[in-house]
């Protein structure tokens, strides 16, 4: 089946000033997609709280797969809104936010950032990035922002307003140029969820700034004798507990069901990914509904066929790497 390219629409240029500012916000706050300068590249942005809106990321740089994003947020006190910060990861965001470190922590019982911007985990990715243009779009938004790179998959990070059109013009709402972001590296990203911090990636702030901070030396991720202990530890995947059957045609007896598109059928114990066949709305609800028919407690979760077009193409790499065997 040929690929549907994502609804054409056209691409504003907003200016780095107060109208193009709030222009941003306000796109945002209305689900749509905004390429903003960072510190480092330009970030594909998108309203973390909602499914839909992130989704949007994964199809306009058609992500063959979901991985967890970071949320952007303006300051610590609406970072600590949504993640639990213990001594470690305060101290660690007290000496580097504004700046290039993400925060892997649990995510707080009010955690508003959607299950598909934390990839269905029980953690939060959290960043507070000090590029004076992402700040006051942040703060004027109001809520954290999904930002992956602002380039399609496969393809280099776009470090201006130029190179994101060049990618995404008449994919994505906006770009806001600010000129040329430097070149710089990545975040640094340090799990810090159950004792020892882990550095999950390397990044803008260097290991050894990191350690003189918490005072003892980080643990690597993936170091012999350092199994990962929870999915959150790695950037790893959320596995529900049932059993997981692909390509159903209907769930067998006892079996909890996770249908999509337009499905006469009622079974007990079953939700509907999107009745109308919608794929971004089925990305936005993938890991909220496995984890709700999990919840059931039964023993495995049928699936539907998912056409393998679009978002389709990471729904069914995620359900696949919920259906492999543990
Ligand atoms: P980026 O493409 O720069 O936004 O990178 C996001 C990175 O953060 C990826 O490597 C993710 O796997 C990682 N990440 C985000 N959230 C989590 C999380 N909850 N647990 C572990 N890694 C995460
Ligand atoms: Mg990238």
């Amino acid at each position: 089946m040929n690929q549907p390219l994502p609804a054409s629409r056209p691409t504003k240029l907003l200016a780095a000033d107060a109208p193009g500012i709030t222009d941003a916000a306000a796109l945002l706050c209305a689900g749509g997609l905004v390429a903003l300068p960072t510190e480092t590249v330009y970030g594909l942005a998108a309203d973390a709280t909602s499914g839909a809106a992130v989704a949007g990321i994964y199809a306009a740089k058609e992500r063959p797969s979901f991985n967890p994003l970071i949320s952007h947020l303006p300051d610590l006190a609406s970072a600590r809104r949504q993640g639990l910060l213990d001594a470690n990861a305060l101290a660690l965001a007290q000496a580097f936010w504004p700046g290039p470190l993400t925060l892997v922590v649990p995510a707080s019982p009010d955690c508003t950032v959607s299950d598909l911007a934390r990839a269905g985990l029980p953690s939060v990715a959290l960043r507070v990035p000090a590029h004076p243009i992402a700040h006051a779009v942040l703060e004027a938004a109001g809520r954290p922002i999904a930002a992956p790179s602002a380039n399609r998959s496969g393809r280099i990070s776009a470090t201006s307003a130029a190179h994101v059109l060049a990618d995404l013009d008449g994919r994505i709402d906006a770009v806001l140029d600010a000129g040329p972001t430097e070149v710089g590296v990545e975040s640094t990203i340090v799990a810090c969820l159950d004792g020892a911090p882990r550095l999950l990636r390397p990044g803008g702030v260097p290991r050894e700034a990191i350690e003189h901070v918490i005072g003892r030396p980080l643990v690597i991720a993936g170091d012999a004798g350092h199994a990962p202990i929870s999915p959150g530890m790695l950037a790893s995947h959320y596995a529900p507990a049932a059993r997981v059957r692909l390509d159903a045609e209907a769930p067998d007896d006892g079996e909890a069901w996770l249908g999509f598109g337009p499905d006469a059928q009622e079974y007990p114990a079953s939700l509907n990914l999107s009745p109308n066949g919608d794929l971004r709305e089925a990305a936005a609800h993938l890991f909220g509904y496995m984890r709700r028919l999990d919840e059931t407690g039964r023993t495995t979760i049928a699936v539907a066929r998912i056409p393998e077009y679009g978002l389709g193409e990471a729904i069914n790499d995620r359900l696949r790497r919920a259906a492999a065997p543990r």
